[in-house]
């Protein structure tokens, strides 16, 4: 049987909880227990798959394809294992399923209400991944803030759990935030006192207190929030601001936050956590031995979030390579055929980001054609291949009114086509092509070169594909099509083999990252950053040149 961990957080949002629960489950892991992460979202979407990205950032997609939080994005990134649709519920998922039975009969006779058959069905999918046999430990990540109205269920569902298994099968884990107030030069722990004090008034009394602080705790705060929270002294960890994300588990360590845990759930392990590979990636990321800046051309900049695994996947192909990858938002509203090369001016390459819909998208045509002309090392992801493609057709081809049927339904060169098993679906949610899919390479390629092999798999999340009746023309002037799907042709790769790197991906690279295995798309992109830049160096170092003359 396995033992569960919940994660629950106060004061307010955008602690980190993920991060937190994802560094807690890297630890166990690496002391050799088998560990999952569950986040259970608060909120009535069936899943964030229908929310704009600045609503909800990324949205995270598992190998069967279930759209999800972003956290799921830094609990496969950490743990290095797959995570799928049973890791992600939400509230709106909970009441499908309790109202279908409902339907079906399976409460006839009965009132249903939010406790006890909405409890029992959280309860249910809480206990669900430790019921397999696959996992030792499961952390269930409760969204949202203690105290809010909608996360009450999942409050109670802990609260139940912790009366009904015994003592020594779960734990709380409450993360709070400890503000310092630079006018009194003081942390301040009445926030957290609160935020205890409300859980506790909802029934659950956490047993450790993780506080996200900008400064050290000093013995004596650490005592008043151990005392006045009701928790032992060791019980209260720290969890300072870090440089990098990738720091928070061995921060943890330090705090000894798993050690406390397996006390609490009277795990006997004295295996030093095994962190050798984690340990080396730090080390490269925090000493890189050059820089290369990556222009991301997409439309929701104003979040970060929004691109997450994106960004990701540039810090662990970043640190294999030892290089140091900054990346330069470029909104594709903005860029112009006039002032496109003042925007990727110092470039060493283009990352065009995936997307929906019309805005911004002659700039990310615009953009392609640059990196393009310019041999600038260019990578399309999904809505950033499609321009690719439009692009070439237009430029290379001639073929002036190239377009995608997304933003021009009525194009006459419809180079990027709705899929056909799309044409009859009219529901948002959860209808794109989704998870994972074979995708064939064809020898002697950029992508058989990155690859290392004739077949591989990859995520998706689109409508739309190339349309294969363009694909002769395109191969006869010079954008060959690399990668397919076995079973329905559909290009999954295109690249230039003229150019010095040049790719677009249909699938999303970016969900495949983690720290242990950086996607190799990304690390190869990231090589040719480099050689672009070395280039780009020697160009502008006349001493170097005449050396080499
Ligand atoms: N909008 C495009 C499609 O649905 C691209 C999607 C994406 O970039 N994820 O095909």
């Amino acid at each position: 049987m396995a033992k569960y961990v919940f994660v629950t957080g106060g004061v307010t949002s955008s602690l980190g909880k993920g991060i937190i629960a994802a560094s807690l489950a890297k630890l166990l892991q690496a002391r050799g227990l088998r560990v999952t992460i569950q986040k259970l979202d608060p909120y009535i979407n069936i899943d964030p798959g229908t929310m704009n990205p600045y609503e909800h950032g990324e949205c995270y997609v598992t190998e069967d394809g279930a759209e999800t939080d972003l956290d799921l994005g830094h609990y496969e990134r950490f743990l290095n294992i797959f995570t799928s649709q049973a890791n992600n519920v939400t509230t709106g998922r909970i009441y499908q399923t309790v109202i279908n039975k409902e339907r079906e009969g399976a409460y006839l006779g009965k009132t249903v209400q939010v406790v006890p058959h909405i409890t029992d069905e959280i309860k249910r999918r809480m206990l669900h991944l430790g019921q397999s046999g696959e996992y030792d430990i499961v952390i269930t990540e409760i969204g949202g803030t203690v105290g809010d109205i909608e996360s009450l269920p999942f409050v109670e569902a802990v609260r139940q759990l912790q009366w009904e298994l015994p003592e020594e099968d779960t734990v709380v884990v409450h993360l709070t935030l400890i503000p310092y107030l630079k006018a009194a030069k003081e942390l301040k722990t009445k926030p957290t006192q609160h935020s205890v004090k409300m859980l506790s008034q909802e029934g659950v009394h956490p047993d450790i207190i993780v506080c996200r602080t900008e400064k050290p705790l000093n013995p004596e705060l650490r005592r008043k929030i151990a005392l006045f929270c009701n928790v032992k002294m060791e019980a209260v960890i720290e969890a300072a601001d870090a440089a990098t994300i990738y720091e928070v588990p061995l921060l943890m360590m330090r705090e000894k936050l798993d050690i406390i845990c397996m006390k609490k759930l009277n795990i006997v392990n004295n295996n030093e956590p095994e962190l050798t590979k984690w340990k080396e990636f730090l080390d490269k990321l925090k000493y890189p031995k050059s820089k290369v800046s990556i222009g991301l051309i997409g439309k929701y900049l104003e979040l970060q979030d929004a691109y997450k695994s994106i960004l990701e996947s540039f810090i662990h192909a970043g640190a294999i390579n030892e290089c140091q990858v900054q990346v330069i938002n470029i909104h594709s509203e903005f860029i112009t055929e006039d002032n496109v090369r003042e925007k990727m001016d110092g470039l060493d390459g283009l990352l065009v980001a995936p997307g929906f819909g019309h805005r911004g998208v002659e700039g990310k045509i615009v953009a392609v054609k640059y990196a393009r002309e310019n041999g600038l090392p260019f990578f399309g992801i999904c809505l950033g291949m499609q321009m690719a493609a439009i692009e070439f057709a237009r430029n290379v081809l001639g073929l002036k009114d190239a377009h995608s049927t997304e933003m021009d339904p009525d194009t006459k060169e419809p180079v990027i086509d709705l899929m056909d098993e799309q044409k009859k679906v009219t529901a948002k949610g959860g209808t794109m092509r989704l998870g994972s899919y074979p995708c064939d390479i064809k020898e002697g390629t950029l992508a058989y070169t990155i690859y290392g092999k004739p077949q591989i798999s990859e995520r998706h999340r689109h409508r739309w594909e190339f349309n294969n009746k363009y694909l002769d023309q395109f191969e006869k002037s010079g954008m060959i099509a690399s990668g397919k799907n076995p079973g329905t042709d559909l290009v999954e790769i295109i690249e230039l083999p003229k150019h010095p790197f040049f790719i677009g991906v249909q699938y999303h690279p970016e969900l495949k990252s983690t720290v242990e295995n950086p996607q190799p798309v990304f690390v190869h992109f990231i090589k040719a950053a480099k050689a672009y830049s070395e280039k780009r160096s020697e160009v502008k170092n006349p001493l170097l040149q005449s050396e080499m003359i």
